[in-house]
């Protein structure tokens, strides 16, 4: 199945998009990831890319496109994938179209007002990329899955999530009814714990098969 997971940032994506990849067996692509390990290895694409992302804009769409098509081409992609945080505006979406077929979308639904606390107070582990809340941590500073150290991503910070939740409502928010038109949104309550969205996650998608 090809699936993408669309929701705000902060909806709980990369949370949901961990469980999903495993019981599924998908693989997970996150381009958000991606431009940050560009960023990290200093590549041309991360150059770029750190630009926008410091800022909470989108990087440009030619380049982000391009990505992602070149990363559907491979080989683990052959019996699905999961994408996470594409497409992200009107243009990508109907760029996918031309190169991939969408089977479901599953659209994390949550309040716009809880968001900010998420995202400021999110920890991501270094190695694994697992997020954290610093309000669950107890004071640890390690990943529970793997041990690597959790570090506060740079657009994690009150302005730049400000103008990262601004281009969801303009620029993504509208693909809702993009994927609805073509019968293949599902939509989920993003409020409950972890395991409870999880849940009502893998009921949709049961059924979606
Ligand atoms: P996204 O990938 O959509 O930007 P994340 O999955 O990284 O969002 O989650 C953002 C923050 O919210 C993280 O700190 C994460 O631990 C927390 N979070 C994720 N799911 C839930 C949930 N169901 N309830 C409370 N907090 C959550
Ligand atoms: P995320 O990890 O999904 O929160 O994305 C972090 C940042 O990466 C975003 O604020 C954008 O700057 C950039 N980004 C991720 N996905 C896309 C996309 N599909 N199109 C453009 N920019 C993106």
């Amino acid at each position: 199945m090809n699936i993408i997971l669309l929701g705000a940032p902060g909806a709980g994506k990369g949370t949901q998009a961990t469980r999903i990849a495993e019981k599924y067996r998908l693989p997970h692509i996150s381009t958000g990831d991606i431009f940050r390990d560009n960023i990290k290895r200093g590549t041309e694409i991360g150059l770029l890319a750190k630009s926008y992302t410091d800022k909470g804009q989108l990087v440009p769409d030619e380049v982000t496109c391009k990505i992602v098509e070149g990363r559907l081409k491979e080989a683990d992609c052959a019996d699905g994938y999961l994408l996470d945080g594409f497409p992200r505006n009107l243009f990508q979406a109907e760029e996918l179209d031309k190169f991939s077929k969408v089977d479901a979308v599953i659209n994390i639904d949550i309040d716009l007002s809880l968001l900010m606390d998420r995202l400021c107070g999110r920890r991501v582990c270094k190695d694994c990329g697992e997020s954290y809340h610093i309000n669950f941590l107890g004071g640890k500073s390690d990943c529970e899955k793997c041990g690597g150290e959790l570090y506060q991503r740079k657009d994690d910070n009150e302005e730049t999530v400000g103008n990262r939740l601004k281009v969801y409502g303009e620029q993504t928010a509208p693909l809702i009814e993009y994927y609805r038109k073509k019968n293949v949104l599902i939509n989920i309550d993003g409020v409950g714990t972890i395991d409870e969205v999880f849940a009502r996650i893998a009921a949709a998608l049961g059924q979606a098969k």
